[in-house]
């Protein structure tokens, strides 16, 4: 299994590592040398700039946690990257959970699953 964020749409809500049952994901400083390691393609790492339609949607929304912060302050914040992505065992879990509609993941066969929100 491939795990990866397309990071531009990462709201740093951290629900993905919330709710993975096996440690996938990790939060980090979106200023970190470590944004960029897991295996997403290059388009889709941090390159300091989030994607605008994704800002637009969830800058104002106040639910309890941060979006956008640079900083991970151990609940929210930061950026999500996908360390551990060959333990994932498919629950969809962050699937379901990701604001950012930024989660892929590759199984074995080649099938490719992404992320959706419930609107
Ligand atoms: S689908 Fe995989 S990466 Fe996502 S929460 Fe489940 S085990 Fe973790
Ligand atoms: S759930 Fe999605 S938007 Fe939220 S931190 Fe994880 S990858 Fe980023």
């Amino acid at each position: 299994m491939q795990v990866y964020v397309e990071k531009t749409k990462c709201t740093g809500c951290s629900h993905c590592h919330d709710v993975c049952p096996v440690a996938v994901f990790e939060m980090k400083n979106r200023k970190g040398n470590d944004v960029n390691t897991d295996p997403a393609p290059a388009e889709s790492q941090w390159n300091g700039t989030s994607d605008p339609n994704v800002v637009s949607k969830w800058s104002n929304i106040n639910d309890g946690h941060r979006h956008f912060a640079d900083d991970n302050d151990g609940k929210t914040g930061g950026i999500s990257v996908a360390v551990n992505g060959e333990a994932c065992i498919m629950c969809q879990s962050c699937l379901l959970e990701c604001e950012g509609e930024c989660i892929v993941i590759t199984d074995n066969d080649n099938n490719v699953y992404r992320s959706i929100y419930g609107k």
